[in-house]
């Protein structure tokens, strides 16, 4: 199996013994991200130490004041790294803006720098990684109109039905985490049997974000699999088929193109 989101410098535990759990559990490589400069070095260096971890470089959105000349120049170094294979994640967040005004950037702070790192990653060749909290129309309004990198993926997938439809005819990868799992979320499961074979990933955005019937407990790569099977069920195919899909998807998205 393959993760393709996850934050393992925020796990809690050594790289290497998470790393040793996810491979005993069947996971083969993972995709892990930092959400700021000092995180993303850390995650990139990870990947360059480890054959089975790769890095995404960014500042994620509810830190977008941090993005000043200094961090975009080492954003720019790192992306440019061949263990970076995507710039994220970036995006908007509007949920923390209602919650926790003080510590977050604006909105209008979050566009800009999503605009930026939508640059860098069209300029390097590499795959954007969007996080999206409760800003669907903002953020299909700025992607739309922002540079072009060769691949969209929409991380943790938590939008309405008609969302998962646009990003869909957009070409957009929608990537599943732990909440597709919850018993509330239909919609989501409804959206995950929507996706076409090439346009889907699987992650586990840990540490949050934990599968059924883990909830409660500390999210990691070696969990992934609940994951995997609801959404294998969801789209009415055999678990083998989506580890498949998954990881050639992850081959074509996740790794450098020059
Ligand atoms: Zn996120
Ligand atoms: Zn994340």
């Amino acid at each position: 199996m393959i993760d393709a989101h996850t934050h393992l410098t925020s796990c809690n535990d050594e790289i290497s013994a998470l790393l040793e759990r996810a491979v005993a559990a069947g996971v083969e490589r993972v995709c892990t991200v930092g959400d700021g400069v000092d995180e993303a070095e850390l995650a990139l260096r990870a990947a360059q130490v480890h054959d089975r971890i790769f890095a995404a470089c960014a500042i994620h959105p509810t830190k977008a004041h941090t993005l000043d000349d200094d961090a975009k120049a080492r954003l720019t170094t790192m992306a440019a790294d061949p263990r970076c294979v995507a710039v994220g994640e970036t995006g908007l967040d509007t949920y923390w803006i209602k919650h926790a005004p003080e510590d977050t950037a604006t909105l209008d702070v979050q566009e800009e720098a999503l605009r930026w790192h939508a640059e860098l990653a069209a300029e390097v060749n590499k795959t954007v990684m969007i996080h999206n909290r409760e800003a669907d129309a903002d953020l299909m309004r700025v992607l739309d109109d922002s540079a072009q990198a060769p691949d969209t993926m929409l991380h943790c997938f938590s939008s309405p039905l008609d969302v998962a439809k646009e990003a869909i005819e957009r070409g957009y990868i929608l990537s599943f985490a732990g909440n597709v799992t919850f018993k509330r979320n239909d919609e989501l499961r409804q959206a995950a049997a929507l996706v076409p074979a090439e346009q889907i990933l699987i992650e586990t955005d840990a540490p949050y974000m934990t599968p059924e019937p883990f909830r409660g407990s500390r999210n990691e790569p070696s969990l992934i699999g609940h994951t995997y099977r609801c959404v294998a069920e969801a789209r009415n195919q055999s678990v083998e088929e989506l580890v498949e899909q998954v990881r050639a998807n992850f081959d074509r998205v996740l790794t450098p193109k020059n």
